[in-house]
C-alpha cells in the first residue's frame, strides 16, 4: 500500500501482535496494548476490516477457519483478561458458549440486572 501504513497480512500479523503485548508474569496472559473494541477484546485492522486479536491468534494457532463466523473465540476460566491473546488461554466455542461467557461480563450484568447487580457488586 504505497503512501499508507503497511497492511497486516496473515504472514506478518503475529509478529506485530507480539510486539504490542505485555506478558503478565502471574497469569501468563498476553495483554494487548493496542485498540480495544466495545466488547473488551483487542482489535486490529486486517485489510479493510477490523479483526479481533483473539480471533487472529485462534486462526493461527487453534486451526479456526478464518471464514467461519459461527464459531467464537473464548477465554478459558484460567484467564481473567478479555484482551489477553495468549493462544493457550483461548478455546473455540459456539455462539451458545459465547453467550454464557458474555453473561459473565460487567456490560451484560449492568444492562440486564441493573441496580440489582450493582448492589451486589463484588460479592457474586
Ligand atoms: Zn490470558
Amino acid at each position: 500500500m504505497p503512501g499508507g501504513r503497511p497492511a497486516h497480512t496473515w504472514e506478518n500479523v503475529e509478529s506485530f501482535i507480539k510486539s504490542r503485548i505485555t506478558i503478565d508474569p502471574t497469569t501468563n496472559c498476553w495483554l494487548w496494548q493496542g485498540e480495544i473494541g466495545p466488547s473488551g477484546y483487542g482489535r486490529i485492522r486486517m485489510g479493510y476490516v477490523k479483526e479481533s486479536v483473539n480471533r487472529i491468534m485462534a486462526i493461527l494457532h487453534l486451526k479456526l477457519d478464518k471464514y467461519d463466523r459461527d464459531l467464537f473465540v473464548l477465554h478459558k476460566p484460567i484467564c481473567p483478561n478479555k484482551h489477553c491473546c495468549n493462544p493457550e488461554h483461548l478455546y473455540i466455542g459456539t455462539g451458545k458458549d459465547n453467550w454464557a461467557d458474555f453473561k459473565k461480563t460487567k456490560q451484560w450484568k449492568v444492562k440486564h440486572l441493573g441496580s440489582r447487580w450493582k448492589k451486589g457488586f463484588g460479592e457474586e
